[in-house]
């Protein structure tokens, strides 16, 4: 089916593959993973969508359909999952391009239905920074019902901001670990309390209180630093991808700590969680950018200079990209 684009939300995983920070950049690229449209054309065989319905796309257009991780909706595992942009197929040496763009056109499978209460311009970072930080949530037992545990939520940006919506939907108490506590304004805001990583003190207080951590940090950080704050035997998961690994000590031996990784989610755990989104009016909170500042944007997440102190910047694809007479500001 094809999709015109209307809103790109930006990424993270954008900055550091235009800068080949994971070193399987192809170029030219096209990033933009975030994708929110309206269906312009479905082929014979799709079935659950129509022309003019709005619609999402995030990080993959299509899998083997056949292996045991698809059996189980885990298509993200899949070893023959296609990224929607970035990826290069290795028999015709085609590469895909994503939605800093006016199209895309993929399979229904990786296609997902915009609740009608989500407005346009919120919708599009749903599609990976809401999938990423939803999917962990329910893995770990925090979703449906978060009544009485606490969740930590390292780095607040666009992962980060959507962590905290969630886990406080389902009733969390949430605390967000920044680098200072100059977002304390922005996290109460949200409804979670803060803490420097920083301050030792701080951590040493909270010893044994958080029932999981997710952590979104961009940059090389110790996230052992965060294992005593765990109660014993829970989790951490590691969801940002900085450019260098993590080096783990025997701090999790000593608290029984599970060092968790996690990738976007599934197709069906995907629309669940729009479909929980859209009832618990838990919305990203967006800075809409002109195409022209897409450079000025991707500087910014680099410098780690997020929007609104823990936001998403989102693409106007369709009046700036596509209709508009512009030029990219440096
Ligand atoms: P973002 O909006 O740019 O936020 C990243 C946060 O990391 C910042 O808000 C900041 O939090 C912290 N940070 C930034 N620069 C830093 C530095 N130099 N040192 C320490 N901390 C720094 O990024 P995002 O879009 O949320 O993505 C976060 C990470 O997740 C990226 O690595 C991205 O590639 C990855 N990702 C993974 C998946 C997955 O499936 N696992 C999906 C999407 C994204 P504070 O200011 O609060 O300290
Ligand atoms: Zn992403
Ligand atoms: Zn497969």
């Amino acid at each position: 089916m094809a999709i015109r684009i209307i809103y790109a939300g930006m990424c993270h995983s954008d900055v550091h593959q235009l800068h080949g920070d994971w070193g399987n950049s192809t170029y030219p690229m096209v990033p933009g993973h975030e994708i929110f449209g309206v269906v312009t054309a479905v082929g014979s065989d799709v079935t659950k969508f129509a022309v003019g319905q709005r619609v999402g796309v995030g990080c993959m257009v299509d899998s083997c359909r056949s292996c045991a991780n698809c059996a189980q909706n885990l298509e993200q595992y899949c070893k023959g999952c296609v990224f929607t942009y970035n990826y290069k197929y290795a028999d015709t040496g085609e590469i895909t391009f994503g939605g800093y763009s006016d199209s895309v056109v993929t399979d229904e499978h990786f296609v997902c239905s915009v609740p009608d209460s989500i407005p346009d311009d919120r919708a599009a970072p749903l599609l990976c920074a809401g999938i990423t930080v939803y999917s962990p949530l329910e893995r770990f037992g925090i979703l449906p019902d978060a009544t009485g545990k606490r969740v930590g939520v390292a780095g607040l940006g666009g992962l980060g901001h959507m962590a905290v919506k969630i886990a406080k939907a389902a009733g969390a108490d949430v605390v967000v670990l920044s680098r200072t506590d100059s977002k304390r304004a922005r996290a109460e805001e949200l409804g979670a309390s803060i803490m420097a990583y920083g301050d030792d003190e701080a951590l040493n207080a909270a010893a044994g209180t958080f029932d999981i951590i997710l952590d979104t940090v961009s940059a090389e950080h110790d996230a052992v630093k965060f294992v005593p704050l765990l109660k014993a035997e829970r989790s951490i998961v590691m969801l940002g991808v900085p450019p260098t690994p993590q080096s783990v000590g025997p701090q999790i031996i000593f608290n029984g700590t599970n060092f968790a990784g996690s990738l976007i989610g599934g197709m069906r755990q995907t629309q669940a969680m729009l479909d929980f989104c859209g009832e618990h009016g838990v919305v990203p909170d967006v800075e809409v950018i002109p195409a022209s500042k897409a450079n000025v944007a991707i500087k910014r997440l680099t410098d780690g200079d997020v929007p609104l102190q823990g936001g998403r910047f989102v693409i106007d694809v369709q009046n700036t990209l596509v209709d508009g007479d512009w030029q990219m500001e440096a």
